[in-house]
Order: structure tokens, then C-alpha cells, then sequence
């Protein structure tokens, strides 16, 4: 079975159109999180990503944020903007599908986390301390995260620190030992690669494959500036930070 691996489209129609025009054929998703906040598209995303098959998808800070669960004190100015605008155009449907999704869950041998398995809401996954104190949170094989926008794998390497890997594009990735895998932020790459970032997980192969697609950024940010949320952040799509 092959499954798509995204995370933290953020409201990016267009580059979540064009990983799934990517990904070729798949028979199920896993989303880690963050379909809403930023972007200018938060319902047309919600709504494309509950078209697709077997869906399995977590919630990400900004999906909390939105439906009222989290004090938007937490964010910075623009993020909290976006959130509190989109918060006024969500529709119905759109807020029974993120009221619905866990924090954390688990499939098999893969759980699910958005920020980290200690701490799914808040905590940034970049650095090997953060990594190794987080080997110990879960108990499957892999996990999965996002929230960081960083294609990232971290091995775990006891009694040594973690292995880290940044994967570029084609990469593929296979292990028998315990890992953390980000497949990136398809709708707001923060890696210096402005384009979506997405993982093809193939179960019988056990293996994993980054890769990267280019979108139409322009149309994005064009409809950022109409909804008037910050121009920055369509200009930082185009540079991927
Ligand atoms: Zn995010």
C-alpha cells in the first residue's frame, strides 16, 4: 500500500493540489497536522483533504488555535491575525472535521505527533537534545512529526545522541531501528527549498521517499494580499523560510 505523508499544509490549496497531482496513486493519508493558519484556503483544504482516501489526520497547534482550544496570546502577531480571521470564515463542515482529531494516535508501528510524542502542541523538533529526550515518549518503532516545516529524520542511537538526516529531494529512507521522521511542510516550506514537501510511504518495501514539487507560488500570494492577511507571509513562500 502506498500512503501519503503531509504535514502543515497551512491553507495552501495550490501546493496541496500539486503534491497529490505528485504523489501519483496512493491508497490511504496520514496528515500531521496544521491544515489551517497562514494560508488564504483553510475550508477548500479541509474540504479536498477529506475527499481523499483513509485519512488519518492529527491536530496540529494552529488547528487547535482555530477551533478555540488554545490561548492565541501564544503566537506572534501575523500567525494570530490569520488565525482569528480564519476562525470567522470556517465553515460548519470544516469545524466538525478538526473538533473530531486527536492529539496524538497511533497506527501499527507509526504514532502520530505534530510537535513531538512529549509534546505534541508545542515543542519544536530540531535539535539532537530535543530528539533523544523524546525516544522515550512513545513506544512504537517510528514517529511521525511536523511543526518544525524541516524534511528531518532522527535515528534513535542509544547510549549515544540521535542520528540526524536532512533529506532532499528523491530520497529514500529504510531502518529496522527506532526513528522520527518529518516529510516537511507542504503549504510553507521553512528549509530554504520553497518547494511542497511531502513523503510516499510503501509498506511492503518499508520504504520511505521524500520528495519536492514546485506550485504556482504567485497565485497564493496574490490571494493572500485579497484576503488581507500579511503580505510576508506570501513573500516567504517564495524564499521557503
Ligand atoms: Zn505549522
Amino acid at each position: 500500500m502506498r500512503t501519503l505523508v503531509i504535514s502543515d499544509v497551512h491553507s495552501n490549496l495550490t501546493a496541496l493540489e500539486a503534491v497529490i497531482a505528485a504523489a501519483g496513486q496512493f491508497e490511504r493519508v496520514w496528515c500531521l497536522g496544521d491544515i489551517v493558519g497562514y494560508g488564504p484556503d483553510p475550508n477548500e483544504c479541509i474540504a479536498l483533504i477529506r475527499t481523499l482516501p483513509e485519512v488519518t489526520s492529527i491536530m496540529g497547534n494552529h488547528d487547535a488555535a482555530i477551533m478555540g482550544f488554545l490561548d492565541l496570546n501564544a503566537f506572534n502577531d501575523g500567525a494570530r491575525l490569520a488565525i482569528e480571521q480564519q476562525a470567522n470564515m470556517l465553515t460548519q463542515e470544516s469545524r466538525d472535521f478538526l473538533e473530531l482529531l486527536d492529539v496524538r494516535t497511533a497506527l501499527g508501528e507509526v504514532s502520530f505527533a505534530h510537535g513531538s510524542p512529549r509534546n505534541p502542541i508545542w515543542e519544536y523538533m530540531l535539535s539532537y537534545s530535543v530528539a533523544e529526550a523524546n525516544f522515550d515518549a512513545y513506544d512504537t518503532q517510528i514517529c511521525l512529526f511536523g511543526h518544525s516545516h524541516v524534511p528531518m529524520i532522527f535515528i534513535e542511537n542509544k547510549p549515544a545522541k540521535p542520528l540526524a538526516l536532512l533529506p532532499a529531494h528523491a530520497d529514500m529512507w529504510r531502518s529496522q531501528k527506532r526513528f522520527m521522521l518529518n516529510p516537511g511542510s507542504v503549504g510553507q516550506p521553512r528549509d530554504h527549498n520553497p518547494k511542497a514537501s511531502f513523503v510516499i510511504y510503501d509498506d511492503e518495501e518499508q520504504i520511505w521517499q521524500f520528495q519536492r514539487v514546485s506550485y504556482d507560488i504567485d497565485s497564493v500570494a496574490e490571494r493572500i494580499i485579497k484576503r488581507g492577511l500579511p503580505a510576508y507571509f506570501g513573500k516567504r513562500l517564495f524564499q521557503g523560510d
